[in-house]
């Protein structure tokens, strides 16, 4: 039976960061919620062709809602869906909107995975973000979740954020290792047209981010995480041995995925689709065999270990060596690519030119 990764959006946030422009409302009603909830769990329909490896409850800050909502979702797809034994089941949260009662009722219903929105443990950086939590309780969220018997909890962090220094990145990296999460996301900032953070740039109220220090801060991120015994198995992410995320490892390889809720996209049997204003799927465009191809090929060079040419195959019928020989030659001549096990992976170089390697396969 082939495998499928479920994601849910919950769009409600207590309140917008600067920086954030994903799809999430400030200020909801409790009746807006409860629609929305009764809405979600009507348009969550099995397919009896898959079996899920994974369920992702984003946002937004799923968090921020009543547990009782959460959980009633996630018992709807168990009841629509065969879910494997193992499959990994993550809910996002803010720290600021943890209760042990929430975490217990999480855990109770089968949720295996808790992703922190730590960010930074820096007071004053966490304000400028507009992060409604403070260091503190990021600390106390993630001991509440330890408390509560989760055991794979991954912590995001940015880098290269405007005021954020070296001194406070490294001091933030020193801590989240000593609190050791099983997984790590170190995302570098993206300035975002239309939010908040992008206008006081523009005014010049905050220093535009600089690449290099962004990219001080990435290596930085590397070595201490390397030597914490973090393994970097993507760009951005690190996993203590055995903790790879599952979901996210699958939309680099080309697992099919079904987005529930507003504006959640869904990629399966050769179809992009995007759920509108009703939740109601509507298709975007039926992605042809060239168009797949080159998109496994963009998003498994964000892997460490590369594109998987055996996946490849397996996939598509023919060696993704010959079939972009051109290509990766020249790749490989600019240094950006190295052969390695499973085909061709990024070099060192290539790390901070990703993008350009992606620009070839679009
Ligand atoms: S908590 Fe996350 S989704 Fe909500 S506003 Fe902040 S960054 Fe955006």
């Amino acid at each position: 039976m082939k495998e499928i990764e479920i994601y849910i959006h919950i769009p409600y946030c207590v309140r917008k960061c600067r920086y954030c422009d994903f799809l999430s409302y400030a200020n909801a009603s409790c009746k807006e919620k409860k629609t929305y909830f009764e809405k979600l769990a009507d348009s969550i329909r099995g397919d009896s062709n898959y079996v899920v490896r994974s369920v992702f409850f984003g946002g937004g800050t799923p968090s921020s809602v009543d547990a009782e909502y959460i959980c009633g979702i996630l018992e709807k797809i168990k009841k629509e869906y065969r879910i494997k034994d193992n499959a990994e089941i993550t809910l996002e949260a803010n720290p600021g909107t943890l209760t042990p009662g929430k975490l217990k009722a999480y855990k109770d219903a089968g949720f295996n995975r808790l992703s922190m929105g730590v960010q930074s443990l820096n007071d004053e950086l966490l304000k400028t973000m507009g992060r409604i939590h403070t260091a503190e309780e990021a600390r106390q969220g993630f001991k509440m979740a330890r408390e509560a018997g989760f055991d794979n909890i991954n912590t995001d962090l940015i880098l290269g954020y405007p005021t954020q220094t070296k001194k406070m990145f490294g001091e933030t990296l020193d801590e989240i290792i000593e609190i050791r999460p099983e997984h790590i996301s170190a995302y570098s900032l993206i300035v975002e047209e239309e939010t908040p953070l992008y206008d006081a740039i523009e005014k010049g109220d905050l220093p535009k981010p600089s690449d290099e220090d962004d990219r001080e801060m990435y290596r930085m991120a590397c070595e201490k995480l390397k030597a914490a015994g973090y393994e970097q198995y993507e760009i951005s992410n690190f996993a203590k041995p055995g903790y790879e995320s599952i979901h996210n490892t699958g939309y680099w390889t080309g697992v099919p995925y079904i987005g529930y809720g507003i504006a959640a996209a869904s990629y399966i049997d050769g179809k992009r689709l995007s759920n509108n204003e009703d939740l109601l799927p509507m298709l975007e465009e039926r992605v042809d065999k060239e168009t797949a191809e080159k998109e496994f090929m963009m998003l498994g060079f964000r892997l460490t270990k590369g594109p998987d040419s055996k996946r490849f195959f397996e996939m598509f019928g023919e060696g993704y060596e010959e079939k972009f020989a051109e290509i990766l030659t020249g790749l490989e001549n600019k240094k950006l690519i190295d052969k390695c096990e499973t085909g061709y992976r990024l070099s060192a170089k290539g790390i901070d030119f990703a993008n350009e390697v992606f620009g070839e396969f679009i």
